[in-house]
């Protein structure tokens, strides 16, 4: 037997597809009946990786059961909430087929694509190949708002191989999976990190659907998360931000000088309330703005130095025996280096 982790099938995985979830109880029947027919469609040996990121709901539960008649269901079972993108990681480490799409669980991105996805890669030799959303409609105002403003920064700060619109739903190589398990980076953000890589890529493009059931996991605080660690892990533009707002208010502070030495010499000091407040204020703002864009990349080194892994396997069906505490201790087999993202 090649060296495969899959413990349960002999033929090399061709494709994986791993689906991070967290308490998507509700979503679940939904999603394993459209996606496993567009799987047994394709006819190649797969397995869908379901990384359970420690839902409190019936998620782990109706895996298992579900898992009884899907022998290609594998659960990989985190011990605790580790956020979308650590979750995919956790897939994506444990992934074994020689193509790996990553899906959300909530049928906003359609499984149906999938197969379009295998055929270009395989046809054109293609290591990405991107899910674009072409139309958002069934999204929120302020979603739509939030993504337009969040995919051009990432574009002007990442570079143009950031394809607006393309989320957590695409095709990956094993090169390319092989190449993500290498780096070091902890608070990782793929969307960004995968066109970085430089493999050669393509796209399909689809529409959107609203989530099927249940609630978002994404609350504002999680995308305003999502969006300070994609600028401060592709970026040190904010802190040149924090040069140059210096800069300008030292300039603010030259000129409020030469006022004040003027109304000085007239002799006119005493009614100087407004400026002062206004200088100390502003300089206060300007002050505590820089201190924070410095935090946001102190905290960054701050967790590469601790070096922790982002999240914990309890459980891995694959794996003969349940994994302990650390991704390190792997009983599922051999792999590249200590999974830190
Ligand atoms: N998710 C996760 N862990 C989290 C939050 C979300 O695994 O802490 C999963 C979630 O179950 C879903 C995917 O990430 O499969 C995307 O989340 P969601 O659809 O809620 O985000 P939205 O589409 O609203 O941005
Ligand atoms: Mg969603």
């Amino acid at each position: 037997m090649p060296e495969e982790p899959d413990a349960e099938q002999h033929e090399p995985v061709v494709l994986s597809v791993v689906i991070p979830m967290f308490n998507e109880e509700e979503v679940l029947p939904a999603l394993v009946s459209r996606l496993r027919p567009v799987l047994t469609g394709l006819g190649v040996a797969h397995e869908v990786v379901a990384v359970d990121d420690g839902s409190i709901d019936r998620t782990a539960e109706l895996l298992a059961a579900f898992r009884l008649g899907w022998p290609e269901l594998r659960v990989v079972a985190l011990r605790r909430n580790s956020g979308h993108q650590a979750a995919l990681t956790a897939g994506l480490d444990r992934a074994a087929g020689a193509y790996v799409v990553s899906l959300d669980a909530d049928l906003q991105d359609p499984p149906e694509k999938i197969p379009e996805m295998l055929r270009l890669a395989r046809g054109q030799g293609l290591d990405i190949v991107y899910g674009v959303r072409a139309d958002r409609s069934s999204d929120s105002g302020f979603k739509r708002w939030s993504a337009g403003v969040y995919y051009r920064l990432m574009r002007r700060l990442a570079g143009p191989s950031v394809l607006a619109q393309a989320g957590d739903f695409r095709l990956l190589s094993r090169a390319a999976v092989d190449a993500l398990k290498a780096l070091p980076d902890q608070q990782r953000v793929y969307r960004l990190l995968v066109p970085w890589l430089g493999f050669p890529s393509g796209s399909v493009t689809y529409e959107r659907a609203p989530r099927k059931a249940g609630r978002t996991k994404y609350p504002l605080g999680r995308m305003i998360r999502l969006a300070v660690d994609s600028v401060t892990g592709f970026s040190a533009a904010p802190l040149r931000i924090a040069t140059w707002l210096g800069a300008g208010a030292f300039v603010v502070c030259l000129g409020l000088l030469v006022y004040t030495l003027t109304a000085f010499a007239l002799g006119r000091t005493v009614p100087g309330w407004t400026s002062l407040f206004t200088g100390i204020v502003f300089i206060g703002a300007v002050q505590l703005i820089c201190v924070g864009l410095l935090g946001e990349y102190v905290g960054r080194i701050y967790t590469a130095v601790q070096n922790r892994p982002t999240y914990f396997v309890r459980d891995d069906t694959a794996a003969s025996a349940p994994a302990e505490a650390g991704s390190d201790a792997d009983p599922a087999g051999p792999r590249v280096p200590l999974p830190r993202g």
